[in-house]
């Protein structure tokens, strides 16, 4: 296999995966996991959107969330934004990076954002000329890239629609959403085989749900394409709460454990990443889908320095 030897992780956790929380998480909670994920050793972190509050309460902070990280130097904190307005507040609070996003699926669009898709790449124009201009690079989500819940298949027709008007808007990178975790590796790969040739691997970024359980195979088969950015989110955080197994995106620390064991070095320090999983689950007062937080690191096992209690990872047995 022709894998890449490192891969950049962006964590969407604080954004994606706090979105869906229904009890509003304080601003401090949310900052102070910003900067337990930076300290951890990640390089992009998506820690807001600037939605219509009364659209997402929960983002309702988001101004003061960026405005307040104590700033890591050369950790590029990216935000949401979905109309000129959520631009100039994202300018405003000083992000290094807008994200846009629209469906390749015309219901889902509507649905999300109440226009056709033709419509919200019209209105990224102004916002893409005034953010470039003011020195913020642009990634561009193609939602239900993989499918739609409402429409079921989604042409890949409409993905590559989507990656061109994104390079035309002069975004750095285009990143592929499966939503709501409807994507196989099979499906991936010919994907990656269409989409590529259009981006390379540098400008394209794969974004995996776990819903059906099959992100990380996804991951493997980007790799096998040698895509070299992932996202991620903290503890598997995200999906809707009231609806069990509508969960987020890949664990994070789920993701990087496969990526190291096997080789791929991704810059992140795996014991501090279980301590922000572990963070995670106390802010939101639940367990979290996230495997590595209950599991421990494979390097715990024998490890005679380790200060965890082994037994507590091996079936039958109980923690002292
Ligand atoms: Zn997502």
């Amino acid at each position: 296999m022709n894998l890449p030897g490192s891969v950049t992780i962006v964590e969407v956790g604080p954004r994606d995966g706090l979105q869906n929380e229904p009890d509003f998480v304080p601003t401090e909670r949310k900052i102070e996991l910003i900067e337990r994920l930076a300290e951890a050793g990640f390089k992009r972190i998506e820690v807001a959107s600037f939605v219509h509050p009364k659209a997402v309460p929960q983002m309702r902070d988001s101004a003061e969330v960026v405005g307040r990280i104590r700033r890591q130097p050369g950790v590029v904190y990216s935000a949401l934004v979905p109309n000129e307005k959520g631009l100039e507040r994202a300018l405003a609070s000083g992000v290094g990076e807008i994200a846009l996003f629209v469906s390749a699926s015309e219901t889902h669009n509507r649905e999300n954002v109440g226009m056709a898709t033709a419509s919200s790449l019209e209105g990224f124009r102004k916002i893409a000329e005034t953010a470039l201009a003011g020195g913020i690079r642009i990634r561009g989500y193609v939602v239900t890239a993989f499918g739609c819940p409402y429409e079921g298949t989604v042409p890949p027709e409409n993905v590559e629609r989507i990656v061109d008007a994104y390079r035309s808007l002069g975004t750095h990178e285009v990143a592929l959403g499966d939503t709501t975790g409807m994507a196989n590796p099979s499906q991936v790969s010919r994907m990656l085989d269409r989409i590529l040739p259009r981006l390379g691997t540098t400008g394209l970024a794969l974004h995996f749900h776990d819903t059906r359980g099959t992100a990380l195979a996804n991951v493997l088969a980007a790799l096998q394409h040698e895509v070299t950015v992932f996202d991620g989110s903290i503890g598997g955080l995200g999906g809707c709460p009231y609806a069990p197994g509508a969960s987020g995106n890949v664990a994070t620390e789920d993701l990087v454990n496969m990526l190291e064991e096997m080789g791929i070095r991704t810059g992140i320090d795996l014991r501090k990443l279980i301590d922000c999983a572990r963070y995670t689950r106390g802010i939101v007062g639940r367990s979290l889908p996230g495997h590595l937080a209950t599991a421990g690191m494979i390097r715990w096992a024998g490890d005679p320095t380790n200060t965890e209690d082994p037994r507590q990872n091996v079936p039958g047995q109980r923690p002292k």
